[in-house]
């Protein structure tokens, strides 16, 4: 009876040229043994499965070899090429750092250096997962890797070359071993079948393929558990049946029922696959890149990106001529968000409902059917409600009554409005406060009812911002000083004085600056101070252009960390003693009726 052999046994390459999907690394080995530069020591790096230690056991063959073919490969005639087909030669040496990791099996090793080879050129001693071993052990091999006699020549091979010790790494010659393509596996996994007379479909083996992941080996075990599943022939069907491999097909129709913009079908789709035990994850994973590969589909020059067979790399291209690559570049994008959120989300079934339909809506915005039926999009969408027209206020009386009555009024915001209506002591504008407004609280209100009462726009204007004051203000462009602007400052600090405390203090403390292109600069000592400013910014901008007659003036606060070089005076003697400052008379009329300050 016929034994067994697995077929990543069975198909090991013996050549250099046989090796799968290492073509650079093959080749630069080859060179050297060509040219008589090989190394002492070697580090093989990458992947489990594909190919390191195959690529170290045709090495030492190779070397070994009495007559080298032309292209730098094993004869696999001379008696050390026999042996080693046999594996009994005693040139190679295997040693699995996994489990002899300890230092006395390091110490075997070294003492099995010191013993020339019988026969043949050079004894090759290949160390496997090396980032095994012990740090005692790697100590103990560090001297033999230094200065090893010149028939010895070292292979190590690891998956984790960061855990390598630094020392060790310079003293070997590297070589990264990649990921070997779906193609590349795909194609010798057909070489397979062939040899082994089973009839596979080559869609079944590029689905095989993929699943791999770029490791040869883990190819070769599925291709052997679907064969004594499947018997000779293997179809594309059988495969992805067990495999538990999502049917592209899926995807197609999914994509199909998306661009139509067709949420019934799409979400009907959906519950199919989830019938057939398919986790959520795993769908918009696959759907994320069913539409990187529509993607790359589009363009003749990374189309090769594709890691498909011929035949569903045609379905491919179908489906992507009806894409936009703009709708593509967004709906990866809904993909990625919603991939990442699935492990959060407390109802996981909703959740892809939800990125379905979003995808459904990008497709479509216009008219996604079924859309009364499945309001989800809609309100994502359109998260921030729309302000309803607000009707006007009784103007504040505040001096500001009479400015420049040709100029439109602001619009005042919800917020300003109901803290116009209801000045609570409690933050009144928190629960309604927009998103894109910084999140520092103030204790204030918005100033713009205080500067501009009288506000006749309020019922047509549907929202506040500086962008609507910029485009209602007729164009002006006086030309102003340091000296008008801190006049104006002043008046405004005095308007807002009463009503706005903080936004008083925050514009007192500092005097603004007046930069090139009529752009002023305010400084503040904190975030908050910045948050004030940029609630009433549309405001503040409002006033200093007409107030300063020129509509390019814009205004920008910067936050620092030095402190005010005077303090605003707190204590009645600080006050004091600012007042007498500017006015010493005072001083004098103090001394002189010898008033006492403190009360
Ligand atoms: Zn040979």
């Amino acid at each position: 009876m016929d034994s067994f052999i697995v077929s990543a046994r069975k198909y090991r390459p013996a050549s250099f040229a046989t090796v799968v999907g290492q073509d650079s690394i093959t080749n630069t080995l080859k060179n050297a043994i060509r040219n008589q530069q090989i190394a002492q020591a070697f580090l093989f790096t990458g992947p489990r499965g594909v190919g390191k230690t195959t690529c170290a056991r045709i090495m030492a063959k190779t070397i070994n070899c009495e007559s080298l073919t032309p292209e730098g490969e094993a004869c696999n005639s001379c008696p050390s090429c026999v042996s080693f087909a046999k594996s009994s030669s005693f040139n190679i040496y295997e040693l699995d750092a996994a489990s002899n990791n300890s230092v006395d099996d390091i110490r075997n090793l070294v003492d099995q250096v010191r013993i020339p080879p019988q026969a043949g050129r050079y004894k090759v001693y290949i160390i496997d997962e090396v980032h095994m071993l012990s740090q005692a052990a790697f100590n103990a091999f560090l001297k033999t890797l230094e200065e090893p006699p010149a028939y010895a020549k070292f292979i190590l091979a690891t998956t984790e070359k960061h855990k390598i010790m630094p020392t060790i790494l310079s003293r070997c010659q590297i070589f990264d071993f990649r990921r070997i393509g779906v193609e590349d596996i795909a194609t010798h996994l057909a070489f397979v079948a062939r040899s082994e007379q089973i009839e596979a479909e080559p869609d079944a083996l590029h689905v095989i393929a993929q699943k791999a992941d770029g490791a040869l080996r883990d190819a070769l075990s599925m291709f052997d558990q679907l064969v004594s599943f499947a018997g000779n022939s293997l179809t594309y069907k059988q495969v992805i049946e067990n495999l538990n491999v999502l049917d592209h097909d899926y995807y197609f129709k999914i994509t199909d029922s998306i661009l139509a913009g067709d949420i019934s079908t799409t979400l009907l789709t959906l519950n199919e696959i989830i019938d057939n035990g398919f986790e959520g994850q795993y769908l918009i994973t696959g759907l994320g890149q069913h539409l990187r590969d529509l993607l790359v589909s589009q363009d003749k020059e990374t189309v090769k990106l594709l890691d498909t067979s011929a035949n569903i790399r045609n379905l491919y291209l179908q489906q992507a001529s009806r894409c936009n690559p703009g709708f593509l570049l967004k709906a990866l994008d809904t993909c990625n968000d919603y991939d990442i959120n699935y492990r959060i989300s407390n109802n996981k079934r909703l959740h892809l409902e939800i990125a379905l339909m979003q995808l459904c809506m990008l497709a479509n915005p216009e008219a996604p059917s079924m859309i009364k039926a499945a309001p989800g999009p809609e309100i994502t969408r359109q998260a921030a409600p729309v302000q309803k027209p607000v009707t006007p206020v009784a103007p504040v009386d505040k001096p500001l009554a009479e400015i420049r009555p040709e100029i439109p009024a602001p619009v005042v915001s919800p917020q300003a409005e109901k803290a116009e209506i209801k000045p609570s002591p409690v933050n009144p504008q928190a629960a309604s406060q927009p998103k894109n407004t910084p999140t520092q609280s103030y204790s204030g209100m918005n100033i713009g009812n205080l500067m501009n009462p009288g506000s006749k726009n309020l019922v047509t204007e549907p929202a506040a911002g500086a962008e609507i004051v910029e485009t209602e203000m007729p164009v002006m462009s006086e030309v102003f000083t340091q000296a008008d602007l801190e006049r104006v400052w002043t008046e405004m600090a005095g308007v807002v004085a009463q009503k706005l405390p903080n936004l008083y203090t925050t514009l007192t403390c500092r005097v603004p600056v007046l930069h090139d292109d009529n752009r002023i600069v305010i400084t503040v000592d904190n975030k908050i101070q910045e948050g004030e400013v940029f609630n009433n910014r549309p405001e503040i901008v409002k006033f200093l252009r007409s107030k300063l007659s020129n509509t390019s003036v814009s205004i920008e606060t910067v936050v620092t960390d030095k402190p005010v070089e005077e303090r605003r005076p707190y204590t009645d003697t600080e006050k004091f003693e600012a007042i007498a400052r500017n006015a010493p008379d005072i001083r004098k009329l103090k001394d002189q009726l010898n008033l006492d300050i403190e009360m």
